[in-house]
């Protein structure tokens, strides 16, 4: 095996904090009998010049309880912990993942691997994603800073490509596809050429991943900050379509998530799915095993893009644009703003969610019947009144929503039978205004 020197890196790249907690992790893990490295990701980010952004660290041989032993002797504390031999350990303010080195083998495509604790590192890297991850860093005291590279990984980070360790690699676990796109995009990596062909050819078991699966991979790609880039070359190769044929990127959605705050994820999710039908749109909710927020903003889609008609009339009040979208999920709201390609609708869901969904009248139920609004649905019709007018722009202060109930009793009490009243009341007495607490 490849063995290099990276011992100055070490010291080059990370923080004095992290550098520290591996001169102690060396000797906690010296103490305990064990081997530990630094590997993947953070092994990857320094070979490539930057400080890596997390610690992963892996630790080779030891009993069942030996991330418990590392921690105490780290004078930290297990946070959190699986079955399955990996762990967050926090000590000196550091959180960071240490995994016990294992083998994993797929029973079928797309099935959770079958896990077996190895003492060795060299068995671990092989099960990983792609080269530049397959790598780690030796933090022995006899071998402290000695690279281990099986996979050539330092090649393919220099040709900036991403490569398969073997070509079954996305037929065992194909949500490294999704994986693959996420790092090529990140990094301005290509595909190494067998890669990308055994990429296309993995489409098809994408199928076969559960929902909970697909689904946290595809969170990871939707917190990266080159969201758009991922996006847009998965779109190339064909993923979201094999994932669900709801999902496809399409129209100005790439463009726009350069805009602003970076969207929540269910509403990426639900704007992926805004050209499909609401059948398929269902079919997507239940593939995924969608809950909560995820299921609402997919599902309240087609709700939105029923009302696009009216959000496009060429006048919209304040309080029109409201009714049309109080009731609206906001992940359907935000996705359908991110997907269209209408631009004034586009603005008008916007506007919507900054500047109307929390707007409330000052006075409460309380308030309007001490001014005389008689108890009953007459308070809810003129709060009602009053939000609509403070949208439109009719009141701004607490006096000015007084005034209004108080014309509004006043307007009620003069209204003539229900035939002509429309004609007499002094405030425009539409259905967004109807006379309040009058008689019938
Ligand atoms: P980064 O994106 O910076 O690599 P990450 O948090 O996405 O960080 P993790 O998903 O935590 O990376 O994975 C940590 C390491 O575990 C990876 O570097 C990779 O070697 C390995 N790994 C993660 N998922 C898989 C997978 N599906 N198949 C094989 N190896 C994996």
């Amino acid at each position: 095996m490849a063995m290099l020197d990276v011992s100055a890196l070490l010291e080059r790249r990370l923080s004095p904090g992290y550098w520290s907690l591996l001169a102690r992790v060396s000797e906690a893990a010296a103490d305990a009998g064990v081997r530990a490295y630094l590997v993947g990701g953070s092994v990857r980010d320094m070979l490539l010049g930057s400080a890596p952004a997390e610690m992963d660290l892996a630790i080779a041989g030891g009993p069942d309880d030996t991330l418990d032993s590392l921690a105490a002797r780290l004078g930290g504390a297990v946070r959190s912990a699986s079955q399955f031999g990996t762990a967050m350990i926090e000590s000196s303010g550091i959180l960071f993942d240490v995994v016990r080195t294992r083998r994993e083998s797929y029973s079928r495509p797309g099935a959770l691997p079958t896990v077996e604790f190895t003492s060795s590192i060299e068995e671990d890297l092989p099960r990983r994603d792609f080269t530049m991850n397959a790598v780690a860093v030796s933090l022995d005291r006899d071998s402290w800073g000695a690279l281990l590279d099986p996979f050539d990984g330092r090649r393919d980070l220099e040709a900036k490509q991403v490569r398969v360790l073997h070509p079954r690699s996305f037929v065992d676990d194909p949500t490294r596809i999704l994986r693959a796109a996420r790092y090529a995009a990140r990094l301005g990596f290509g595909f190494e050429d067998e890669t990308a062909r055994l990429l296309t050819d993995g489409l098809g078991y994408l199928g076969a991943v559960s929902g909970d699966r697909i689904r946290r991979e595809l969170e990871r790609i939707f917190a990266e900050d080159r969201v758009a880039a991922i996006l847009e070359l998965a779109e190339e190769r064909g993923l979201p379509r094999a994932i669900h044929p709801a999902l496809t990127l399409g129209g100005p959605l790439a463009a726009r998530l350069g805009d602003g705050a970076a969207p929540s994820p269910a509403a990426l999710l639900a704007a992926l799915a805004f050209h499909a039908s609401d059948a398929a749109r269902d079919g997507l909710a239940q593939r995924m095993r969608l809950v909560s927020d995820w299921a609402q903003a997919v599902r309240g889609v087609g709700k939105v893009k029923a009302r696009f008609g009216p959000l496009s009339r060429a006048e919209l009040d304040a309080s029109d644009l409201y009714a049309l979208m109080a009731d609206v999920h906001d992940g359907a709201a935000e996705a359908c703003a991110l997907a269209t390609d209408d631009d004034c609708i586009h603005q008008r869901i916007q506007r919507f969610r900054r500047d109307l969904r929390g707007v409330r009248p000052i006075l409460d139920g309380r308030d309007v019947m001490a001014l005389g609004v008689p108890a009953g649905s007459p308070v809810g019709e003129m709060l009602h009144a009053l939000l609509n007018a403070r949208l439109d722009g009719l009141v701004s202060s607490g006096e000015d929503e007084k005034r209004f109930v108080r014309q509004r009793l006043g307007a009620a009490s003069s209204t003539p039978p229900s035939h002509t009243r429309h004609s007499t009341a002094t405030i425009a007495a539409d259905s967004k205004y109807p006379p309040i607490g009058g008689h019938p």
